[in-house]
């Protein structure tokens, strides 16, 4: 038995065996010159390859079907028609008998010289085409040279899944059904991995450092996502310890749902707007069992992450209009998409940038893709007339970003009027105050905003220099440090002094340790993972604004993490004794 401790990213208890996942290079693509005779059998090879590839397939296309999103099958479906599609057939075919090499090289060759030219294209079309392109090729040729390449949808039993590293964009595709603990060795509470844990209602342990080194696959394990601890091979202490606390996790849970009904209110009387985050259309059915207001962000970029699949217009249409019409007059703030750090595009953004979170991010890759930012704003307005909905703009750092941002929004209702589209003249804009410049200019900013919205986990990583994504560095990005408190305070005040309301979107707003000094700090309105909201409109209903503002007052006075964090948790113990409050 050892015990391996990391930092708890989504809450939960999972006991089961691991499974090891490690990701390998493609493997080398042997080439080699084939004689005219040997142009059929080479042929026969891969006609068997395309047999044994769209079985494969369609069981996958089958599995994805009953237990995944209808957009997931999309892509097996596609992946179906373009192992057979004829042209693609005849193409290889002409090229087998003109190049005379074996088929594995010739299949690699066109699907290269097919997937630059498509990626290239403006056309969103053309690139999804790549994609699949690309994904199909890999299994063809996986198949030709026998080797099994196993993807995470494939999993076909309960596993608790030990990484290295996972990108946002693979723990897309796993089968989000059979996995039932993520444990992984990169990464911290607020990366994007832990975020989509998070919304998948998977107990999360990140940040392990050496797990996946010293672990075996299919050792038992014990996963405490709310304490950050694994244990591998526990006694059976352990095991009846942790069943012990899953069933009490599961008691609170349910018992807090109980206020899903009940207003964000303090005891005396300050109401507070309390929303959910959301990454995925299919979302929003679930948030009001959490009591959600609204949708405070919808991290749209995640319909694009999807592999083989870019939004174009009429896709985003249809995912902005089903999360308006599942929230009916509840507000919902839509995100532009916030691609690059973590979340890389790979059609359209390079692989290799040397600072990602320094580099092509957000609403600077927007602005460089104006025809694309413009495709999105016109599909957030043709959706507005099914419900009430936000914009709102991420890492904006300065009035300048901001207003070219707004101009293009401009356009995008005259393009929307040209065609006769209908949609709701009265859609506020907000700015993600998550980029210290940011802060630092919020009573500018103010002018041209209809609301502010911090992101906190962008804000603290750029405030102390500290990569949200390396656990190495993790435990510098704390939210009490005195810099990060100040930059709170700041664009709190300045939205309020300019009259427009403060959220916070980022990770904090729903980490119930501080929800009193946020109060305090007058924030308006806060949005986190639904299953958070419970807790902490148990501690907004515990306290007084009074109270929450002398709070803040005194956090505000102090000169470190240390010091901050101690005013914090001395206020929550008298104010909630054995720290009863929920989760
Ligand atoms: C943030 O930075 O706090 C935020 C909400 O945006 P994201 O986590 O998607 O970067
Ligand atoms: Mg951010």
């Amino acid at each position: 038995m050892k015990t391996y401790t990391g930092i708890p990213a989504s809450a939960g208890i999972a006991i089961g065996r691991a499974f090891l996942y490690l990701e390998d290079d493609f493997p080398e693509i042997p080439r080699y010159a084939i004689r005219k005779a040997q142009a059929d059998s080479e042929w026969e090879r891969f006609e068997k390859a395309v047999a044994e590839a769209v079985k494969e397939v369609r069981a996958l296309h089958e599995q994805a079907s009953r237990e995944m999103s209808r957009e997931q099958a999309d892509i097996f479906e596609a992946h179906l028609l373009m192992l057979e599609d004829t042209e693609f057939h005849d193409q290889l075919k002409n090229r087998l008998k003109n190049k005379l090499q074996n088929i594995e090289w010739i299949v690699w060759d066109l699907s290269h010289e097919l997937t630059q030219k498509l990626g290239a294209s403006p056309d969103p079309l053309f690139r999804e085409r790549a994609a699949d392109i690309s994904d199909v090729s890999r299994r063809l040729i996986n198949k030709l040279l026998s080797v099994t390449r196993f993807s995470l949808a494939d999993l076909k039993e309960d596993v608790i899944l030990v990484v290295h590293d996972l990108l946002p964009s693979d723990a897309l595709v796993m089968n989000k059904a059979r996995v039932k603990g993520l444990a992984m060795d990169a990464g911290s509470r607020t990366s994007h991995t832990a975020i989509l844990a998070r919304a998948f209602n998977i107990p999360a342990v990140l940040g392990l450092s050496v797990l996946s080194r010293e672990i075996k696959n299919g050792e038992k394990i014990v996963l405490n996502g709310s304490s950050g601890t694994v244990v591998t091979n526990p006694d059976r202490g352990v095991l009846v310890r942790h069943e012990g606390e899953e069933k009490q996790f599961r008691k609170r849970a349910d018992r807090l749902l109980g206020l899903r009904e009940l207003p964000a209110e303090t005891l005396d009387g300050h109401r507070i707007a309390v929303k959910a985050n959301i990454e995925f259309p299919e979302e929003a059915e679930q948030v009001s069992r959490y009591g959600a207001e609204g949708i405070g962000l919808y991290r749209s970029e995640f319909l694009f992450l999807a592999p083989g699949k870019s939004a174009e217009e009429e896709t985003q249409l249809r995912a902005y209009r089903h999360v308006l019409k599942t929230m009916g007059k509840l507000p919902v703030t839509i995100r532009t998409v916030d691609v690059g750090g973590d979340k890389i595009l790979p059609d359209l953004q390079a692989l290799d940038e040397k600072n990602p979170l320094l580099g092509w991010r957000a609403i600077r890759f927007s602005l460089a893709n104006p025809e694309l930012f413009k495709a999105q704003l016109r599909a957030i307005l043709r959706a507005s007339i099914d419900g009430n909905v936000r914009i709102m703009f991420p890492m904006i750092s300065g009035i300048e970003e901001l207003e070219r941002a707004r101009a293009l929004f401009d356009d995008a209702r005259e393009e929307c009027r040209k065609k006769s589209y209908p949609f709701a003249e009265d859609i506020e804009v907000g700015t993600m105050i998550e980029i210290p410049s940011a802060a630092m200019t919020a009573d500018i900013l103010a002018e041209k905003s209809d609301f502010f919205s911090l992101g906190t986990n962008d804000l603290i990583q750029y405030t102390l220099a500290a990569d949200r994504g390396n656990e190495k560095v993790n435990y510098l990005g704390q939210p009490c440090h005195p810099a990060v408190l100040r930059f709170l305070e700041r664009t709190i005040n300045a939205a309020h002094e300019k009259g427009i309301k403060a959220a916070m979107c980022g990770e904090l707003a729903g980490d119930p340790a501080v929800t009193a000094l946020l109060v305090g700090l007058g924030l308006d309105e806060f949005s986190m993972a639904a299953s958070s909201i419970p807790v902490v409109k148990q501690i907004i209903r515990g306290v007084s604004f009074a109270g929450c503002k002398a709070l803040a007052e005194k956090a505000l006075e102090g000169r470190s993490v240390d010091g901050v964090r101690s005013v914090i948790e001395e206020w929550m113990a008298k104010n909630f004794p054995g720290g009863r409050y929920g989760v």
